[in-house]
C-alpha cells in the first residue's frame, strides 16, 4: 500500500469539530488508496498551559518531569482522533511515542529522534488497520523516560515518520495555506510561495518562522522527504500549499525570498574584558556548559588592552547566562567590569539563495532600515542570510519595510 504522513498542528485540532474535520481529510486519503500515519499536536494553547503549570510548581524543574507533563497534550488528541476515525468506520488506533517506540536521545525538552522502528505499526497495517494516529512531539530515551523534541516538535515527528516509513509525501496541515514571504500575521502583503528551497526554509525556520520546526526541515533535506505545507481549513485541493524542495526545482529566484523575525532575543554585553588569547573560549565555554544557546557574537575594542564582548541568546536564558558568567568571574576564569542585558530587542533576517550571486543586498537592507530611523545593534551574515538585532518596538516596521523594499509581494 502507498503511505502518506499527514500532520495536524494545534489550531487544526483545537476543538472536537476541528478534529472531525481533520479526520475527514484523513478519510479522503484512505479512500484514495493510502495507508495513513497521522501525527497530531496538542490542542492549541494546551502545551503552553502545561508548561505554565510546570513552571509554577517548580521554577527549576526536573526536565524529565517537564517532559512527562508537557507530552500529555498530544496523547489526548491522538486518542480523540482515533475514536473519531473509528466512528467513521475507519480502522484506526492511537500510538503514544513510547509504544512505537520513537527512540530519542536523553536531552529532555530538546531530544533528537535517533530511530523509529517500523515493525509495530506495519504489523497493524498488515492486520487491516488503515490509520495510525501518532502523538507528535514525544519519544523515549535510552533510560526509558518520556522525552519531548522542543517546541513545534510535531513537525519533526512527522518528517521522521515519513523518512522511516518511506512515505510518498509528508503533508503538514496548519492554520495558514503555505509558506509565505514573511509571517502573514504581521505583513498583510506577504505572498504565498508555491515552492521554497530546503536551504531557504531551513534558514527561515531557524531565524524564527515557526511554520516548520528547523529540525524537521533538516531531516526532510537529508532523507529527501517530499514535504508540503497546507491549510487544514481550505477545501481539498491536491495542488494546494507550498512544496519544500531542492533548489533545482525552482525556476525563478529573487535575490531575497523571505523575511523572518524573532522577538525572543536578548543582547548581552560584557563590558571591559581583558583582551588576551583564549578570552572568547573562557567566556563562551561556561555559557555552553550552562546550556545557553549563543547566536550572534561581536567583539569591540574598548580602552587599551580591554574589549567589550556582545552576544545574543534567547530571552529566557538570560538568567542562566548571567549566573554562568558571574560564577566564571568568581573563579577567576574571566574578568569584566559589568554585564549589561538588553531584553528589548528582536532579530530581523532576510533570506535567499539568490544572495550568493548578487552583490549589494546588505547595503540595501541597512539603507532601508536607516530610512525608517531604525538603529542596528548587531549584524551577522552567512552565504544566504543577513540578520540584524534592533529595538523590539521596530520589529514589525522593519519586517514591513524590508518586505516592501525587496518587492516580495511581487512574484
Ligand atoms: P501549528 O500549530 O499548525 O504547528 P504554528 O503556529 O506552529 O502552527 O505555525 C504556523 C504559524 O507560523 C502561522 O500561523 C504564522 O503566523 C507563522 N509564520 C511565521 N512565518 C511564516 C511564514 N513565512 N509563512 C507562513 N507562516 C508563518
Ligand atoms: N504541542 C507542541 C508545542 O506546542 C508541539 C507541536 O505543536 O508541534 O510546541
Ligand atoms: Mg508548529
Amino acid at each position: 500500500m502507498p503511505l502518506l504522513v499527514m500532520k495536524f498542528g494545534g489550531t487544526s485540532v483545537a476543538t472536537l469539530d476541528r478534529i472531525a474535520r481533520a479526520s475527514k481529510r484523513v478519510a479522503r486519503e484512505v479512500a484514495n488508496g493510502y495507508d495513513v500515519i497521522v501525527i497530531v499536536s496538542a490542542m492549541s494553547g494546551k502545551t503552553n498551559e502545561l508548561v505554565g503549570w510546570v513552571e509554577e510548581t517548580a521554577p527549576l524543574y526536573d526536565a524529565r518531569e517537564y517532559d512527562a507533563v508537557v507530552s500529555s497534550g498530544e496523547i489526548v488528541t491522538a486518542g480523540l482522533m482515533a475514536l473519531r476515525l473509528q466512528e467513521m468506520e475507519i480502522p484506526a488506533r492511537s500510538w503514544q511515542g513510547w509504544q512505537v517506540p520513537v527512540k530519542t536521545t536523553s536531552a529532555h525538552s530538546a531530544a533528537r529522534i535517533e530511530e523509529i522502528p517500523t515493525d509495530n505499526i506495519n504489523t497493524k497495517f498488515g492486520e487491516g488497520f488503515k490509520v495510525a494516529v501518532v502523538a507528535g512531539f514525544q519519544g523515549l530515551s535510552p533510560e526509558g523516560r518520556v522525552t519531548t523534541l522542543g517546541r513545534g516538535g510535531s513537525d519533526t515527528t512527522a518528517v521522521a515518520f515519513a523518512a522511516a516509513f518511506g512515505a510518498e509525501r509528508c503533508d503538514i496541515y496548519t492554520d495558514v495555506d503555505g509558506v509565505y514571504t514573511t509571517d502573514p500575521r504581521i505583513e498583510s502583503k506577504a505572498r504565498k510561495l508555491d515552492k521554497i528551497a530546503f536551504e531557504e526554509m531551513l534558514e527561515l525556520a531557524s531565524l524564527g518562522a515557526k511554520v516548520l520546526q528547523t529540525r524537521s526541515v533538516e531531516l526532510a533535506m537529508r532523507y529527501k522527504v517530499k514535504l508540503r505545507v497546507l491549510s487544514s481549513f481550505e477545501e481539498y485541493d491536491p495542488t494546494a500549499g507550498t512544496l519544500v524542495c531542492d533548489e533545482e526545482e525552482i525556476v525563478e529566484q529573487n535575490a531575497v525570498s523571505g523575511v523572518a523575525y524573532s522577538r525572543d532575543e536578548a543582547k548581552m554585553t560584557l563590558i571591559s574584558v581583558a583582551d588576551r588569547p583564549g578570552i572568547a573560549s573562557a567566556i563562551f565555554s561556561p555559557l555552553s556548559d550552562a546550556g545557553v544557546n549563543v547566536d550572534m557574537i561581536v567583539q569591540n575594542i574598548s580602552e587599551e588592552g580591554r574589549t567589550d564582548m556582545t552576544f545574543s541568546c534567547p530571552t529566557n536564558q538570560v538568567a542562566r547566562a548571567e549566573k554562568a558568567l558571574t560564577d566564571a568571574k568568581e573563579k577567576g576564569d574571566i574578568n569584566y567590569r559589568e554585564i549589561v542585558a538588553d531584553t528589548d530587542v528582536a532579530k530581523i533576517s532576510i533570506v535567499g539563495i539568490g544572495m550568493r550571486s548578487q552583490a549589494g543586498i546588505a547595503a540595501k537592507m541597512f539603507k532601508v532600515l536607516a530610512q525608517d530611523g531604525i538603529n542596528i545593534k548587531v549584524i551577522t551574515t552567512s552565504e544566504i542570510k543577513i540578520s540584524v538585532l534592533v529595538d523590539r518596538k521596530y520589529m514589525e516596521l522593519a519586517v514591513q519595510a524590508l518586505h516592501d523594499a525587496f518587492e516580495l509581494d511581487k512574484g
